[in-house]
C-alpha cells in the first residue's frame, strides 16, 4: 500500500475505486479509523503532514540585495573614484562603511522575516479524526495515510481524501483549480481520466467546506497532495512590504533626484567659481551621503517586526504585514458578542414551558444546581412536569457537544450553548450518554449560522413513532410550530403573542434565549433534511441563558472610546439580550444604545444603510452575507473598519473590512484564512491591545523621521552652502558617513524599541490621509536643521580662528553635533520625558527606556574613540580632543534644550 499512499502517480487513481475498497487499499476502516500502533508506524514511514515548500532566496543573494539601493551605488562609485585618485584610505573606509551597513540590514531583516514567518507558522490547523474506534481533534500535521478525517463546514480540507460519506458537502477549491464556485461532493467511483477539478468524490488539502459535512480517508499527505505538488514549484517567502514601506520607497527615490540634481548643481557651481575639481567632487558626494537618510528603511523593517511581536505578546497574531500600520489608524471596531465580548460560558437561569416559569440555580457546567418552581425544587421523578421534561429533553438530546470533567472542573466540549443545555438536563437527574442510549440519535442536522437552529432525528424502543427535536432561535423556531404542549403535556394552539412577551421578559436581561420544539415522524424515517422541518413542530418551551460580559472588556471598550474608536456589536443573537449586554460593557452612543435588527438593514437603501451604521451600536440577527454590507457602508463613510468573524460566510467581510480578525480558539478555518489578524484568546480586549501597539508603531516611525531627518537638513545645509560660497567644508564625506551610518543606526534603532506612550490611546484616530511627512512635523524638522547647521558651521568657524587646526575644528563641530543630538533623542523619547517628570517630582518609570539608554551609552563611547583613537585619526581625519575642548563642545547642546522645547509644542513627539 505504500506504493499507493506515496507514490506519485498511482496515488491519482483513488477516485476510480469504490469508496469501501480505497479504505481497504489503505488498510484502515471507515467505521474505526487507524489505531495508534498503526498510526505511529505511518507517521514514521511518511513524516508529518506538512508542507515543505522550496526554500526561499539564498543568504547570499539576500545578502547582495542589500546592495540593491540608489544610495549604496552612489557610494561604491565614490570609493571607486576616490581609489582611481589614489585615496585609498578614503576608499576602503567609504566601502567598509558601505559592508557594514549591508550586514546590518541584512541580519535585521532576517531577523524580521525569521519572526514574522514564525508567527504564521504558530497558528495551527486542526482535523477531526476517527482512530480507534474513537472520534478526536488532532493537530492537521499529525495526520497520516488511511486516517478517517470527519469534515464539516468552515473546515480546511486537511490531507488529499478519497470521501465516502458526503451531506450537502460543498467544497471551495479555488486555491487549487482557480475556480471560485464550491463543488457539490459525492462518494460515486470515477473515470479513471477524470480531470482534478471534477473528482468530485475526492477532497483535496488546501481547500475549504464550505457547506455540509462530509468524511473520507486520507490518500496522501504533506508534498504528496495535490497542493503539495503545486506549492513545491512555488518559492515561499515573507514579505516585509507594506504602505508604508512602499511610501518610504517612493520619498526616497523622490529625495534622491532632488539630491543628484542639487549635488550637479554644486560640482558645477563650484567649478565656474573655478574651484578644483577633486575638491567640488568631494563637496558633491559628501552631499549626497548627507542629504539621504541612511538609517531610515532599517528603522521602519525593525519598527515593524517588533509591532508584530508586541502584537503577539498581547495575544494578536498578525498574518498579513500591512494590518500593523492599518491597525493604528482604525476607526471602529465592529465586534461579535458571543465569545469576544461576552465569556462564552454559559449558564440556563430561566426555562419557560407549558405556561409556567422556571428558575434555575447553579453556575458554570457542573451538575450542582436545582431547577426551581415558584421557589421550591423541583423533582422530575415524582413532581408531574411533562413540558418541563420535554423541554430539558430536546436540549439534552439535539446536540453535537457533551460535558468532560477535568480537575475537578466541569468542561464543555463544543458548543457553549448546547454545554448550557446539557448541564441543566444534569441538574434534573438525566445522563447524556444513559439517554442517549435509551433514545438513540439517528441522523442530524447540526447548528448553522444561516439557519439558526439544530435538528436531530431519534428513536425510541418504546415508542412506535420516531421524534425530531428541535432547537434555535426563537425566529427560527416559532415560526414552524402550529401547537405547543400546556402544563399537562397536551397539545394546545400556539399563542405565540404569550411566547414572545416572555423572550422579551427573559432577553430585558441578557439572556440568551433559545427555543425548542418536536416533531413525531413514521418509524421507518432514517433521515432529516430541512424540509422536513418546515412547518408542524410542536412548541416545547424557551431557555435562558446567561453568558457574562468580559470584565476586561469593559475597560477597553472605555480605552477605545477615548482613542476615537467607535465600538459597534455584530450579533446573531436576539436584539434585546443585545441591548442588554450592550449596556453592561459601555456601548452606548450619546447616552443610548440603538439597535438595529438584521432584518431592518435589507430594507434599507444605501443611504439608510450608512444612516444606520453610524448612529447604531448593536446590528443583532446579523446573516454574515449582512456584515459584508455593513462594512461596505461604514467604508463609505470614510471609516477604517475593524472586523471579526468566525463562520464560513463570515470570510467576504473579513477580507472586505480593512482588517478582518478571526479567532484562533474558536471559528473555522475558512475565516482564518481570510483574516489579517487572529486573536489566540477570542478577546475583544486584545483587539484594543492591538490597536494600541499599532499606534505605537506609526508613532515610533514617526519619532525616527523626526529625529534622523534634520540631522540629514543640518548637513546638507552646512555643505550645500559652504561650497557654494567656496569656503572649507566643515565635515568631510568621510565624515559624514560616519555620522549617518554609524551615529544615526545607534540612536535610531533605540526608537523602534520605545514603550507606548501614555497620549497613543488619547488622540483621535489618525487620518489615512494624512502624509506621514505632516506639516508639523515638517515644521519640526526645518527647525531643528537650521539648528543643527548653525552649530555645525558655528563651531566649525569659530574652532578654525582659534586654533587653525582644520582636522580639530571638524572633529569638535562634529563632537558638538552628536551633543546636541542626544539632547534631542531624549526630548522626544521615552527615557528623557520620564527623566524629566521625575525631575519636576511626579510619578514616571525609568525602567523601560534601557534600550534608549544602551543606545545613547554606546553613541558616548563610539563618540569617544572617534575623535581619541589614532586608527581612528587616520582613517577618519579627526583629531583628538583635551578635555576642555570636550566640555566646549558640550556647551551648544544646552541651546537645544529650548529648541527641543518649542518643536515639541508645535509638534508633539512623546
Ligand atoms: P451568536 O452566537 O452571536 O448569537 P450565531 O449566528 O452563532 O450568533 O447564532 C444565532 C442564533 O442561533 C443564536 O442567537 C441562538 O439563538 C441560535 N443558536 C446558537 N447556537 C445554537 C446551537 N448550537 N443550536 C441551536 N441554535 C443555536
Ligand atoms: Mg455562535
Amino acid at each position: 500500500m505504500s506504493a499507493t499512499a506515496t507514490g506519485g502517480r498511482q496515488a491519482l487513481q483513488y477516485h476510480t475505486l469504490p469508496a469501501q475498497e480505497a479504505a481497504k487499499t489503505l488498510n484502515s476502516d471507515p467505521e474505526k479509523g487507524l489505531t495508534s500502533a498503526e498510526v505511529n508506524k505511518r507517521i514514521e514511514k511518511f513524516g508529518r503532514n506538512e508542507l515543505k515548500g522550496k526554500p526561499g532566496k539564498p543568504a547570499w543573494l539576500r545578502f547582495l540585495l542589500q546592495f540593491n539601493q540608489a544610495l549604496l551605488y552612489i557610494l561604491l562609485v565614490a570609493g571607486l573614484i576616490k581609489a582611481l585618485l589614489g585615496q585609498w584610505t578614503n576608499a576602503a573606509v567609504i566601502w567598509g562603511v558601505t559592508l557594514i551597513n549591508a550586514i546590518i540590514g541584512f541580519v535585521q531583516e532576517s531577523k524580521a522575516e525569521g519572526a514574522i514567518a514564525a508567527l504564521a507558522q504558530a497558528v495551527t490547523t486542526e482535523a477531526t479524526v476517527i482512530r480507534n474506534g474513537q472520534k478526536s481533534r488532532i493537530p492537521s500535521q499529525e495526520l497520516v495515510p488511511g486516517d478517517v478525517v470527519l469534515l464539516t463546514s468552515g473546515d480546511k480540507v486537511p490531507a488529499d481524501l478519497r470521501l465516502f460519506n458526503t451531506r450537502n458537502l460543498q467544497v471551495d477549491e479555488s486555491a487549487l483549480t482557480g475556480e471560485s464556485v464550491p463543488v457539490e461532493k459525492a462518494t460515486i467511483p470515477l473515470e479513471a481520466d477524470t480531470p482534478l477539478a471534477e473528482r468530485i468524490n475526492m477532497a483535496y488539502a488546501g481547500s475549504f467546506v464550505t457547506f455540509g459535512q462530509g468524511s473520507g480517508v486520507v490518500v496522501t499527505t504533506a508534498n504528496a497532495t495535490e497542493m503539495g505538488r503545486i506549492s513545491q514549484s512555488l518559492e515561499r517567502q515573507t514579505s516585509l512590504s507594506t504602505p508604508l514601506t512602499r511610501k518610504f520607497d517612493k520619498f526616497s527615490h523622490q529625495l534622491l533626484y532632488i539630491i543628484l540634481g542639487l549635488a550637479a548643481m554644486t560640482f558645477a557651481v563650484g567649478l565656474g567659481q573655478g574651484q578644483s575639481w577633486p575638491a567640488m567632487f568631494e563637496a558633491a558626494v559628501a552631499l549626497a551621503v548627507s542629504a539621504i537618510p541612511e538609517g531610515l528603511p532599517a528603522v521602519v523593517t525593525v519598527t515593524m517586526a517588533i509591532g508584530v511581536d508586541r502584537m503577539a505578546r498581547r495575544h494578536a497574531i498578525i498574518r498579513k504585514l500591512p494590518a500593523v500600520e492599518t491597525l493604528g489608524g482604525a476607526t471602529v471596531i465592529c465586534s461579535d458578542k458571543t465569545g469576544t465580548l461576552t465569556e462564552n460560558q454559559m449558564t440556563v437561569q430561566a426555562i419557560y414551558t407549558g405556561g409556567q416559569n422556571f428558575s434555575v440555580s447553579g453556575t458554570g457546567y457542573n451538575p450542582e444546581g436545582e431547577i426551581l418552581f415558584d421557589q421550591q425544587p423541583v423533582d422530575l421523578e415524582t413532581g408531574n412536569f411533562p413540558s418541563l421534561k420535554a423541554c430539558l429533553m430536546a436540549g439534552l438530546l439535539c446536540t453535537d457537544s457533551h460535558l468532560e470533567q477535568k480537575n475537578g472542573n466541569w468542561l464543555v466540549v463544543g458548543d457553549p450553548t448546547e454545554g448550557a443545555l446539557i448541564a441543566v438536563a444534569n441538574k434534573a437527574g438525566w445522563n447524556q450518554s444513559q439517554m442517549a442510549e435509551l433514545i438513540p440519535r439517528i441522523d442530524g442536522i447540526p447548528f448553522e449560522s444561516q439557519f439558526q437552529y439544530m435538528a436531530t432525528l431519534h428513536d425510541s424502543h418504546e415508542s412506535d413513532a420516531r421524534t425530531i427535536y428541535v432547537k434555535g432561535s426563537v425566529e427560527a423556531i416559532l415560526g414552524r410550530c402550529q401547537q405547543m404542549l400546556n402544563a399537562d403535556g397536551q397539545p394546545e394552539p400556539i399563542n405565540r403573542e404569550l411566547i414572545a412577551q416572555q423572550v422579551e421578559f427573559l432577553a430585558e436581561q441578557g439572556l440568551r434565549v433559545l427555543a425548542f420544539a418536536k416533531k413525531a415522524v413514521a418509524k421507518n424515517q432514517n433521515s432529516i433534511e430541512h424540509e422536513d422541518i418546515e412547518h408542524d413542530l410542536m412548541f416545547l418551551g424557551l431557555q435562558g441563558m446567561i453568558d457574562p460580559p468580559r470584565p476586561e472588556v469593559i475597560a477597553a471598550v472605555r480605552a477605545c472610546k477615548t482613542a476615537g474608536i467607535q465600538v459597534k456589536m455584530i450579533t446573531g443573537d436576539h436584539i434585546t439580550t443585545a441591548k442588554a449586554i450592550a449596556e453592561q460593557i459601555g456601548l452606548e452612543r450619546d447616552g443610548k444604545v440603538q439597535a438595529f435588527e438584521g432584518r431592518r438593514l435589507t430594507t434599507m437603501d444605501d443611504a439608510e444603510l450608512a444612516q444606520a451604521v453610524e448612529s447604531g451600536v448593536v446590528f443583532a440577527r446579523v446573516a454574515p452575507e449582512q456584515k459584508l454590507r455593513l462594512v461596505e457602508a461604514l467604508q463609505s463613510k470614510g471609516e477604517i473598519v475593524a472586523m471579526t468573524g468566525d463562520g464560513v460566510n463570515d470570510a467576504p467581510a473579513l477580507k472586505q473590512a480593512d482588517i478582518g480578525i478571526a479567532m484562533g480558539g474558536m471559528g473555522t478555518d475558512v475565516a482564518r484564512e481570510a483574516s489579517d489578524m487572529l486573536l489566540t484568546d477570542d478577546n475583544f480586549a486584545s483587539i484594543e491591545a492591538a490597536v494600541e501597539e499599532g499606534r505605537t508603531v506609526y508613532q515610533n516611525l514617526r519619532k525616527a523621521i523626526a529625529f534622523i531627518l534634520p540631522v540629514n537638513g543640518g548637513e546638507s545645509m552646512t555643505i550645500l552652502i559652504s561650497a557654494l560660497f567656496a569656503r572649507d567644508l566643515p565635515i568631510l564625506s568621510l565624515q559624514v558617513l560616519w555620522l549617518n551610518m554609524v551615529n544615526s543606526v545607534t540612536m535610531t534603532v533605540p526608537l523602534a524599541f520605545e514603550p507606548k506612550s501614555d497620549r497613543v490611546m488619547r488622540q483621535m484616530p489618525r487620518n489615512p490621509k494624512e502624509p506621514l511627512l505632516s506639516g508639523t512635523l515638517f515644521q519640526r524638522i526645518a527647525v531643528v536643521s537650521i539648528f543643527n547647521w548653525i552649530l555645525i558651521f558655528g563651531m566649525f568657524e569659530w574652532i578654525r580662528r582659534d586654533t587653525g587646526n582644520i582636522d580639530l575644528a571638524r572633529t569638535m563641530a562634529i563632537q558638538a553635533l552628536v551633543a546636541g543630538r542626544i539632547v534631542y533623542l531624549l526630548s522626544i523619547s521615552h527615557l528623557g520625558n520620564s527623566i524629566f517628570r521625575k525631575l519636576r517630582g511626579k510619578s514616571a518609570s525609568i525602567s523601560d527606556g534601557k534600550a534608549m539608554a544602551l543606545g545613547i551609552l554606546c553613541t558616548v563611547i563610539l563618540q569617544i574613540l572617534f575623535s581619541q583613537w589614532g586608527v581612528m585619526n587616520t582613517l577618519f581625519r579627526t583629531a583628538p580632543l583635551d578635555l576642555n575642548q570636550w566640555l566646549i563642545c558640550l556647551i551648544p547642546a544646552l541651546p537645544m534644550l529650548p529648541v527641543a522645547w518649542f518643536v515639541n509644542r508645535i509638534d508633539p513627539a512623546e
